[in-house]
């Protein structure tokens, strides 16, 4: 096989032409607003709300302070059950609100919470449920309000994975009390690093504003102590370039996966995840998972030699969030709790996927898979 010339990365920040951004650095740079909910911030919410079919959004610095601002903004304290399989951030955010997290094990099916195993996990000090759309597959949503519901728990979807995605004809941003996105450069809609909070009613957006800007209410009025976390004019205005470009980005990130799911088919050991139901996909992250008897080969062996043919691919998510230092010694983080989480994090690969990606690197990639023992 030959080696690729130059390196193949999990992922590439998708751009607008230069050209076509300059005109909106002009306008910043003729009306002197770079900042504090100026034009270009106030058009991008009112045209995110509408492309995502949401009634509210508030723009931010990025996700992990959307994350950790929509804890405060509902108050939520004591413990929250949430899930290892995800990015860091998402437990790091009950870690700045000094709450305690309750690690829940994953469905073996898409890598989501399992809401079956929810309720044992409750305790009197429970406040609410922080579950990921991994991969931008949809949680078990109506199990999950079921059952906080019940208990009387909030329920904050970390819908990082998630943008544009749409389940049972709705923006899956509106399930939930609350939902954050993340507009990072290596997500499918990039503000180089932004994020966002979607909520339900009016007042519960002006409460998530004040708290992004030091709680300010008023000119001389504090309403708690806020943080700074409002997403600048420049951020704004590259998110409205990127906007009309995300249906052409989606359209090639869907032939990619397609191509990826004919040419993987039949790999013994090699599984996919299924097609989600009633789920419009945004294709942000393509994940395979190795059995290593099956496939007579390890994960990590695997992903050693597509690293020796120039092909970086992720482990998301290994290790599980439980693994870290500073989450290992509770209760929840014991392995023997989070047994369908272990296996996925030990068997998955996430494979090269971005729009500019061509058809000729994923017969490369595919065929390093099929060859590789
Ligand atoms: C990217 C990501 C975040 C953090 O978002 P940032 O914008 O990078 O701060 C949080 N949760 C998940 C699941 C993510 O993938």
């Amino acid at each position: 096989m030959k080696k690729l010339n130059n390196p193949i990365y999990v992922t590439q920040p998708s751009l607008p032409e230069l050209e076509e951004f300059i005109p909106y650095l002009q306008q910043i740079w003729n009306n002197k607003i770079l900042t504090n909910n100026g034009p270009f911030h106030q058009q991008l919410e009112k045209e995110l709300a509408e492309f995502l079919g949401v009634p509210f959004i508030s723009l931010f610095a990025n996700g992990t302070l959307a994350l950790v601002t929509a804890l405060q903004a509902l108050r939520i304290t004591g413990e929250v059950i949430t899930t290892p399989y995800s990015f860091v951030a998402t437990t790091h955010s009950l870690w700045w609100n000094n709450i305690k997290p309750l690690f829940v094990d994953i469905e073996p099916e898409f890598g989501n919470i399992d809401p079956e195993k929810i309720e044992a996990a409750i305790t009197p000090k429970t406040t609410a449920i922080l579950p990921v759309h991994v991969y931008g597959n949809p949680c078990k949503i109506e199990r999950i309000q079921e059952i906080a519901d019940i208990y009387g728990l909030k329920v904050i979807y970390d819908a990082a994975h998630c943008f544009g995605v749409n389940y049972k004809n709705q923006g899956i941003c509106n399930f939930g009390d609350l939902s954050i996105l993340s507009f990072h450069a290596t997500k499918v809609f990039n503000t180089m690093e932004g994020g966002a909070i979607v909520c339900h009613d009016e007042a519960t957006k002006k409460r998530i504003d004040y708290l992004k800007n030091f709680g300010f209410a008023g000119e001389t009025s504090v309403m708690a102590p806020g943080i700074n976390s409002k997403m600048n004019e420049m951020q704004a205005a590259l998110g409205l370039v990127q906007l009309k470009h995300y249906q052409e980005n989606i359209t090639k990130r869907k032939a990619i996966v397609d191509s990826y799911r004919e040419k993987l088919a039949n790999i013994q050991g090699i599984t996919m995840l299924p097609l989600p139901e009633s789920t419009d996909s945004n294709h942000s992250y393509f994940p395979i998972f190795v059995d290593e008897i099956a496939y007579g080969m390890g994960r990590d062996q695997l992903y050693e030699k597509l690293k020796q043919n120039n092909i970086f691919a992720r482990r998301y998510f290994y290790p599980l969030i439980s693994e870290f230092p500073m989450y290992k010694g509770l209760d929840s983080a014991n392995t023997a709790n989070l047994p369908v989480a272990e296996k996925l994090a030990n068997q998955v690969i996430c494979l090269p996927l971005y729009p500019q990606l061509s058809i000729g690197h994923i017969a490369n990639i595919s065929d390093i898979i099929n060859n590789a023992k």
